[in-house]
This record gives C-alpha cells, structure tokens and sequence, in this order.
C-alpha cells in the first residue's frame, strides 16, 4: 500500500459527523512545475499526493492486492472490511458540513437583475447554511416567475412598495441587495428596520455618510450588515494572502491591480452605471473598487495616502456624468505601494501582482466569477497551484448565514466596506486637486481574519523556504 494511500485510510477512520472543514482548498500533486528555491514543502506536498487523490486504491507499492475480507487479516495500521458491501464511516468533506434544509436560513434577494439572475439566484443551489425564501422586485410578473423556477412561495414575494411587510415573515432571516449603489442604503435601512440580517452589495454606498447611516440602522435594530465582496471568499484570493502572510513573497514592496471591462451603454444594466445619481460615479464604484479592495486584503494593511488622475474622452456619450479611466496609488503604512486602474472602456480585465523581495505573485484573473489563476515566481522557479474553483457566491452567502446562526461578526462589515468608500472619495479628491490626499480612518482589520477561518488551506503553502 502507498503512503498516499494510508493516509486516505486513516483519514476516513477518523472522520467524525462533527463539523469537518478540511480540504476546502486543495493543492493537488499537478500542481507542481517547478520547486526548489521557493520551497521543498511544495515538492513533499505534490509527491505524497496530499489533498489530491481520494479514491483509495487497494494496491502495496509492490503491486500485490490485499484481500480485506473472509476473515482475512488487513496489513498492520489497515482495519479489516468484509468483502460484502457495507456502511463505512463518514468521509471527509471537502466543504463545510451542509445543514438540514429546514435548519438553512431564508433569503430574500431584494432586485431581480443580471447579477442576481445569473450568479446570485443559481448560486443557492451550491449553499449548505442558506436557502432561497424570497424575492423583490418592481416587475410582478418576473418575480411570479422566477418565484415559480426557484419554489419560492407565493408570500415571499415582495414589491419595492410594500418590502416592510417583510418584517411579519419569518421564513425571512436575511435580505441581500443588488439595486443600484444609491438603492443601497434605503434599502439596507428598511431590511434591518424590518428586524432582518442584511448582505448588501458593493460599493456599499456612494458617500461616508450613507454608510454610516447603514451602519447605523443595523446596529440599532441589532441586525447584522456584511457587504458583498465575494472574492473575499475566492479560494485562489484566499491562497495568495495565506502565502503572503506566511513570508513566501518576502516583504512586499509593490502592487500593481487592473480592473477593466467595456461598458455597453445598451446594455440595460448600464443605463443606471452611467447615471451618477444612481451609481455614485463611474467605473471606479463599479469595478475600480475590486483593485483598490484587494489591494488592501492582499496586503493586510490601510493605506494611508492616495495619488490618483483620472481621465474620460470628452467625445464619448458614456462619459457625461460618470468617469472612465482612473489611475490611482495607493500608499501603505509598511512602505508598500500599490498601482491601481480601473477602465470602462478596455475589453474585460482583472489582474493582480505582488512584488516581494523573494518572489512575486500573480493572479489574472483576480475577481472573475469562475476560472482564477494564481502564480508564484522567485525569479528562477514558478510554481502554479491547481486550486480547486467553489462557488464564492454560495460561500459568501453561508459565512453571512454562519455569522448570524452562531452571532459571531461577517469578515467584510459595514466598517469594511465604508472604507473602500472613504478611499474611493479621497480618490476623486486627489484627481481633482492633484494633490496627493490623506486617508483619515481609524479602520484596522485582523490581516489574518479571511483566511483564520477558511477551511483546508492547501498544505502547499504552508513554508516558503523550509
Ligand atoms: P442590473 O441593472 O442588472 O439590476 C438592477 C436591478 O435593480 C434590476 O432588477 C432593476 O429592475 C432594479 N432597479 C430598481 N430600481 C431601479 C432603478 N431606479 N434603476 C435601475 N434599476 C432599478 O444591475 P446589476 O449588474 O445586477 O447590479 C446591481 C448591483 O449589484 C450593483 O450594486 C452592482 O454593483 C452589484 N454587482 C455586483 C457584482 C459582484 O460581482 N459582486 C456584479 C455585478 C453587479
């Protein structure tokens, strides 16, 4: 039998029904192209096939088959299985243990849009701690409609109109908001007023001010307010800032982060983002907000100052109230400076790279929905994870529904998300005075806070230079 193949025995050995968070990410062994200078676990992690295989195969390293069954007697260190077929213990799981359906929290998606239509709504289906209870929606007949596609009862349906009744529905825990950032906030007030949890959309809001309000009304009706940055809850995000934290980039001195997609003024969901009374402003609420938030969880730190130009073609129609380009830096307490863009008008693009005085990481794309891509490179050697993809939407979701079954506080609060919102203003500040401007926040946030709690994080990370 293989060492690999012990190890996947014992394993099921052990399982338990308790909670069981392990292998939510996986390094696999084909992860591996190069190893050497940026770490010998790597090397170990792809040659023992941990978190790979799991299918255990019944085969010694010699080739013989053992026989467990007839009484016949397993190898030391192996239990005996009849031949028959037969109950074996819990296996392990890859994510967290789904609860039972009627132990799963309700929500309700406030505004039926391309976001919530294509990514939210099918995402429930991925969910272990969250179910779909309710829809609201300005358009009866579509709500009626994905009602029906969804099973979602005919009293979980809500116009924007009559959306406080909500408040006598307790098959209702928890409502999320996808309406136009300037929705955001009434929205977010009447949920909580409503006596329900709220997962709101970012950017959270377009001033300061109205976030706090928002933090405000949760607060005051004892409601718990997380902000939906999904890729918070990305696995190849959450690899990257675990090498990071532990050293395998070395001291980071650099950041470049791009975000950038070509904005169809016909698409229907663009008639709001080139609104700005509705939007906030351009493409650095909508997108812009993505390299500005990531360089932040990536680094684990608060700027403390910003550079920014911004820049729209004044012949393009698009561009009357909201910007196009922005160009913006990030200054951070450690030394750190961070190369932000953000673009309306380059074809789709995200991308992230972090240069250490060891290595340099990279990830393109950085916030996709699917298909993320994550490298490391010493100058010598690159090393190219496979990470399993999970719906970020899904887990989001759950982390929000964990948070309020075991009153513990979401990763990405209202405080977090009135930060990129504060960043994002001392931005337009410094494009217009040209002036660098200082970011005045008291905001700090455990560095090691999304990844203390995400389960399974490769082994492959875990030394650098062992
Ligand atoms: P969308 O235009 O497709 O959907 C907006 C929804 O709001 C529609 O159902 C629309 O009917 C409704 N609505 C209510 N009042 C409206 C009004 N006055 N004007 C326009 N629409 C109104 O937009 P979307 O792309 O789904 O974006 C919605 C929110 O979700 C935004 O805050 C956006 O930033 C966010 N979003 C997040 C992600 C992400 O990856 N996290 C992706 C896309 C959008």
């Amino acid at each position: 039998m293989s060492e690999q193949d012990h190890h996947h025995v014992d394993r099921d050995e052990e399982a338990t029904f308790s909670i069981n968070r392990r292998r939510f990410l996986q390094g696999s062994s084909g992860a591996l192209l190069a190893a050497g200078a940026l770490g010998p676990a790597f090397a170990h992690a792809a040659a023992s096939g941990e978190g790979s295989a799991r299918s255990g195969g019944r085969q010694a390293s010699n080739g013989q088959t053992f026989d467990f069954g007839n009484g016949a007697t397993a190898p030391e260190g192996i239990s005996s299985v009849p031949a028959s077929a037969t109950g074996r213990p819990m296996p392990t799981l890859d994510q967290y243990d789904p609860v039972a359906p009627d132990e799963r929290l309700g929500w309700a998606v406030v505004g039926l849009g391309d976001f919530a239509l294509n990514q939210i709504l099918p995402a429930f289906a991925n969910s272990t701690h969250s179910r779909l209870a309710g829809l609201v929606s300005g358009n009866a007949d579509k709500a009626r409609q994905i009602a029906q596609q969804y099973g979602v009862a005919e009293s979980g349906i809500y116009s924007y109109d009559n959306f406080d009744e909500i408040s006598d529905n307790d098959d209702i825990d928890i409502v999320y908001i996808i309406l136009p950032n300037a929705l955001h906030e009434e929205f977010t007030v009447r949920g909580a007023q409503a006596g329900k949890h709220v997962l709101c959309e970012k950017p959270m809001a377009p001033t300061v001010e109205a976030c706090q309000r928002m933090i405000e009304a949760c607060r005051d009706n004892d409601r718990k307010l997380m902000i939906a940055y999904r890729e918070q809850f990305e696995p190849h995000n959450l690899a990257a800032i675990k090498a990071i934290r532990e050293g395998m980039v070395g001291d980071v001195n650099l950041l470049s982060v791009n975000a950038g997609v070509s904005l169809d003024p016909e698409a229907p969901s663009a008639q709001w983002r080139l609104n700005k009374a509705l939007a906030g402003g351009g493409s650095l609420y909508d997108i812009g907000i993505y390299a500005l938030n990531a360089s932040r969880y990536l680094l684990g730190e608060e700027p403390t100052q910003v550079f920014a130009r911004i820049h729209s073609r004044e012949d393009d129609p698009r561009f009357a109230q909201v910007e196009d380009n922005v160009a913006f830096q990030l200054i951070f307490p450690n030394g750190a400076v961070a190369n932000c863009t953000s673009s309306y008008s380059t074809p789709k693009n995200n991308e992230a790279s972090v240069f250490g005085t060891k290595a340099w990481l990279r990830m393109a794309p950085l916030s996709n929905y699917y298909n993320h891509w994550l490298i490391v490179d010493d100058g010598n050697q690159r090393i190219e994870p496979s990470i399993q993809e999970i719906s970020q939407f899904a887990a989001e979701m759950d982390h929000l529904s964990r948070c309020v079954q075991d009153d513990t506080a979401p990763h990405a609060s209202g405080e977090e998300g009135m930060q990129d919102v504060r960043i994002i203003r001392a931005i337009y500040e410094s494009a217009a005075t040209g002036e660098m401007v200082s970011i005045e926040s008291d905001y700090e946030r455990d560095p090691n806070l999304l990844i203390a709690d995400s389960p399974n994080l490769p082994d492959v990370w875990q030394q650098s230079d062992s």
